[in-house]
């Protein structure tokens, strides 16, 4: 809630207030995904003629983004629902709608069980979005239907500080893996021509990005769908040549789909941050073939080795899922060990979460609530060591940092190194007043703070 109220508040900032259209609030849950979802979403209210508010009580108009992949994120979404419902008896919010994941995924069951919500609009139905909150006129074909837009960024009302943003190279996803409720959610893999990502992202430039992270559910597929083959390689030398992009940087990638050329390309092209976000999810063969990963623990040890001497200074994050459906002791252990033997510099650990309508929720041995929990701390326990004994290691070196905020507790500045993501991964803590946010700058590291750095 935090972040979206900061987001906002940057959102109000960028629309003229007009008295006579009616004040829309969006709270938005979730991913970076869901992040752009929402920016694009917001683009198309303003345009039906609506102003964004930023306190969810001005509101007269309440849109809850919602996220409804594991059962942390649908219970968060929750909630958030029964929270702006109240509004609709103690404030000035008169319709309450329900848009995201959630909403895609449990359209019916939300209607039915929260009298309160008005409308409900599955995924991609911005048109919907647009007569619900504002003036325009219902069309006839606006039912809640799959469409993909490739022209909604041009409205999209970016909610990120000025110096970076998500750029969305395609969505959905054709993986199937058989834990995961994306797919059935967001539908088939779909990319962006080249031309159309290359608008954009020159565009960001214009508007003063400097760091752009590369978004999708399956990022190194980018292209096989329209090309009939990868083109990550080509999109980022592409978005490498872009005046005033300084910082590329690449998220949810999947580990089997690793290409030689994207490595060179990576390897070569200084623009492109040394750091990869690569979801390995397990390493035990049996757990890897029952997720549906497609990959062996061979292939992931030859990728990692291959990465790493391509690039010495390549950062690794992954994520991994513990108390899979048959997760036996050994079997966790295998990956806890490997996770200390690699030392993935950035490590998130999730349990298992059973979704309807995925192949692994009818999968025999499901893990109890208890030992799941339990494993998930051991990792992230593990974890720890690692990112304190590298962060330790960094002291005393110089390292390239983007400054994104003042800290308003210090006085001093907030920043990230190159191999740190925004919101995700750590932070520099500089005592330097004088840099803008968004001046990349190489800064000495003088202490560390648990996960984060000083300098
Ligand atoms: S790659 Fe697998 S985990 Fe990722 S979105 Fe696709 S199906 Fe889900």
């Amino acid at each position: 809630m935090n972040g979206t109220h900061k987001y906002l508040q940057q959102a109000e900032k960028k629309i003229k207030m007009n008295n006579k259209s009616k004040t829309v609030a969006l709270i938005n849950l979730g991913c970076t995904k869901n992040l752009v979802d929402a920016e694009e979403m917001l683009g198309r209210i303003a345009a039906g003629g609506s102003t964004i508010c930023q306190r969810p009580e001005d509101a007269e108009v309440l849109v809850v983004n919602t996220c409804g992949f594991i059962d942390d994120s649908k219970k968060e979404s929750i909630d958030m629902i029964f929270k702006m419902a109240k509004l609709k008896e103690n404030a000035r919010c008169k319709k309450l709608i329900v848009t995201g994941c959630l909403a895609q995924r449990y359209s019916a069951e939300l209607k039915n069980d929260i009298p309160e919500i008005d409308d409900v609009v599955g995924l991609k139905n911005f048109e919907k979005i647009t007569h619900l909150t504002g003036k325009l006129k219902k069309k006839k074909n606006d039912n809640n239907n799959f469409y993909h837009n490739n022209d909604d960024w041009r409205n999209r009302i970016r909610l990120t500080p000025k110096h970076y943003s998500y750029l969305r190279i395609s969505d959905g996803c054709d993986n199937r893996c058989t834990y995961c409720a994306i797919p059935g959610i967001r539908g088939t893999f779909m990319s962006r021509t080249v031309e159309n990502i290359m608008e954009e992202a020159r565009q960001m430039a214009f508007e003063g990005v400097k760091e752009i992270n590369i978004i999708s559910q399956d990022t190194t597929s980018y292209g096989v769908d329209i090309y009939g083959k990868q083109m990550l390689h080509v999109l980022l030398e592409n978005i490498a040549e872009i005046e005033g992009i300084q910082w590329i940087r690449l998220l949810y990638t999947h580990p089997r789909h690793f290409y030689p050329e994207l490595i060179k390309t990576m390897s070569v092209q200084d623009k492109i941050c040394k750091y990869v976000d690569l979801p390995i999810q397990h390493i035990n063969d049996t757990i890897l073939e029952k997720m549906g990963r497609k990959i062996t623990r061979k292939s992931i040890v030859t990728l990692i080795n291959n990465l790493r001497e391509s690039m010495h200074s390549i950062v690794l994050r992954t994520s991994v899922i513990v108390g899979f459906p048959g997760e036996t002791d050994e079997q966790f252990q295998e990956l806890l060990e490997f996770v200390k033997k690699i030392k993935f510099e950035r490590l998130g650990a999730f349990v298992y979460s059973k979704e309807e309508n995925t192949p692994a929720a009818n999968f025999s041995k499901q893990v109890s609530k208890k030992v799941k929990q339990r494993r998930v701390e051991e990792i992230m326990l593990a974890q720890r060591d690692i990112v304190l004994e590298n962060n330790k290691n960094l002291i005393g070196k110089k390292v390239s940092v983007i400054v994104d905020e003042k800290d308003t507790v210090t006085g001093g500045l907030i920043g990230r190194t190159y191999g740190d993501a925004p919101e995700v991964d750590g932070k520099v803590f500089m005592n330097d007043h004088q840099i803008n946010a968004g001046e990349i700058r190489e800064v000495v590291i003088a202490n560390v703070n648990g996960y984060d750095l000083v300098a």
